[in-house]
């Protein structure tokens, strides 16, 4: 059976994506109106980006909603692809297995999987027993949105995923933490990486949580940033 490595590309973000932000923010904040503002914009990239880093930390977060973007992705597994679903300002297009016959289904194998020949060799001798028997049901008449039903979780998918600017910082914050599956991280962080070559100012927004609060809010640190409880108790304890 066919094994991949996960791709992803960047399909579109915009051109003007600073002058949309800085025009959004001024226009808050500016007597002129939002098309006076964006007709007379100043030349001055770090100007631009001055403003915009004082009000995306701030927290006002609209001004960066008007930035769309969007990623091509394949070999990525339905596990993975079920918890970026969770994310619900995102949109989604994703390879149907109710319309593709998956005869051949591709499938991602866990990278502590890979590392241990006899679990993989398990693993590998079940995906092949899975494509046997999906075949089986499919030749025998079953609906493939009935045979399906015993794909696994490792079963690679590919989807056309957008979000805005302000949802790819949440994505990035929650995902690139440790905490995050693997497979998922390796995504959001392919994604920041693509976004970043474009917009390399980006790259201080696009971090895990810890880095914007300045402490690891989990239950247990991967050893980063302190932990929000410790940090209080030496606040009160000294
Ligand atoms: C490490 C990790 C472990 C996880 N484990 C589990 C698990 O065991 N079980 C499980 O079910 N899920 C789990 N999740 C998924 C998690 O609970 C969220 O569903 C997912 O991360 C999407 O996050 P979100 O809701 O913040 O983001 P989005 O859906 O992307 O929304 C962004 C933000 O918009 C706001 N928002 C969106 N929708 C609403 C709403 N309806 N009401 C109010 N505010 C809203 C919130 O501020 C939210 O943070 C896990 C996630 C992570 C990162």
């Amino acid at each position: 059976m066919p094994k991949k490595e996960l791709e992803v590309r960047l399909i579109s973000i915009p051109e003007n994506l600073i002058d949309t932000i800085y025009t959004a923010c001024r226009t808050c904040y500016s007597a002129d109106g939002a098309v006076e503002i964006y007709s007379n914009l100043t030349q001055d990239n770090e100007k631009k980006l001055s403003l915009i880093r004082r009000v995306i930390s701030s927290g006002h977060y609209s001004t960066i909603e008007h930035i769309q973007i969007s990623f091509a992705i394949n070999n990525i597994s339905r596990a993975a692809t079920h918890q970026l679903v969770r994310h619900r300002h995102m949109s989604f297009s994703q390879k149907s297995q109710r319309y593709v016959n998956e005869k051949e289904f591709n499938y991602i194998v866990p990278s502590s999987i890979l590392q241990n020949q006899n679990l993989l060799n398990r693993f590998e001798s079940l995906m092949t027993n899975i494509a046997d028997i999906y075949n089986e049901f499919v030749a025998a008449g079953i609906k493939k949105e009935d045979a399906r039903a015993i794909l696994p979780n490792a079963a690679a998918s590919s989807m056309v995923a957008s979000l805005n600017l302000r949802e790819l910082i949440h994505l990035a914050n929650l995902r690139l933490c440790t905490r995050a599956q693997l497979e998922i991280r390796q995504l959001v962080k392919k994604m920041c990486e693509l976004v970043v070559e474009r917009e390399p100012w980006l790259k201080e927004h696009l971090v895990p949580k810890c880095e914007r609060l300045g402490y690891c809010d989990e239950d247990n640190s991967c050893g980063r940033m302190p932990l929000k409880a410790e940090l209080i108790k030496e606040k009160i304890h000294g």
